[in-house]
């Protein structure tokens, strides 16, 4: 009797998504650009995490130049509040990258968020997202095409005006300090403000640099049409192996990480 007991506690806990492993499992599939295979596969689990973890789940679809499609994956909590926080991260790579850093990282930090929102009590809805098709170099589109559908997404909604930021984790798994990065001429007490103190709160190093153009993120779409954004990536050291067969899973540091999604979580508490 304990021991079926004890099956049964244990079946019904359910196993915490780790964005270490999850951002080592994606990027060893290999390259996924936009519309690939690959590319709907990390989209499709990342879709599981999110409905294991009770999020409501859409699927956003648009096209790509060549005529093929890509998707965002969107995971809503809701609360009672009317305010909204977007946190993204773009599920696709270049063609002859793994892209583990850029940016299996970022999905990993999405799934290990989703399970945690409800002991999170977010301070207002939020939004996990896995953007498809955001690698220019790739679609050859001046856009980065899943956060423009994003944007566009909200706009339709009537949301631009409960939308508090959009944050784009995109290179969260090495190199900290993170840099905090927006195209905007100072921080915003609702956007970066907001971000930087939640990240001291919780001890992670982060400072902000503005952009040096519009930008190079799925923020970047949001922040065109009009809406709050912001990246959270990698700092003064860049990114040697982006867009380069070198973005390897054993290039992850776990601990990057933890910081990330603990300095995410921390923002969207916030009320
Ligand atoms: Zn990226």
């Amino acid at each position: 009797m304990i021991a079926t007991l004890l099956a049964v506690t244990v079946a019904a806990v359910p196993v915490p998504a780790d964005a270490h492993r999850v951002a080592v499992k994606i990027s060893s599939w290999g390259p996924r650009p936009a519309a690939s295979e690959r590319e709907r596969r990390a989209h499709l689990l990342i879709g599981r995490v999110f409905r294991r973890a009770g999020l409501r789940v859409g699927v956003q679809d648009f096209r790509v130049p060549g005529g093929r499609r890509s998707r965002n994956v969107i995971g809503v909590f809701d609360t009672p509040r009317s305010c909204l926080r977007i946190v993204m991260a773009h599920a696709d790579s270049t063609a002859n990258a793994p892209g583990a850093n850029d940016n299996a990282s970022g999905l990993g930090v999405l799934a290990e968020l989703a399970p945690r929102l409800k002991a999170i009590d977010p301070g207002c809805d939020v939004w996990l997202v896995a953007t498809g098709a955001e690698e220019r170099v790739y679609t050859g589109s001046p856009d980065h095409l899943g956060a423009l559908a994003l944007a566009r997404l909200v706009k339709e909604r009537d949301l631009a005006s409960r939308l508090r930021y959009a944050l784009s984790l995109d290179e969260v798994g090495r190199d900290r300090p993170f840099w905090l990065r927006s195209p905007v001429s100072g921080p915003r007490p609702r956007v970066e403000s907001a971000l930087l103190t939640a990240a001291s709160r919780v001890g992670v190093p982060v400072s902000w640099v503005r952009d040096e153009s519009t930008g190079n993120s799925d923020h970047r779409e949001f922040e065109l049409l009009g809406l709050p954004a912001a990246k959270l990536g990698v700092g003064a050291g860049g990114e040697p192996c982006r867009h380069n067969p070198c973005d390897r899973p054993s290039r992850l540091d776990p601990k990057s990480l933890v910081l990330a999604r603990r300095m995410t979580a921390e923002a969207l508490r916030a009320r």
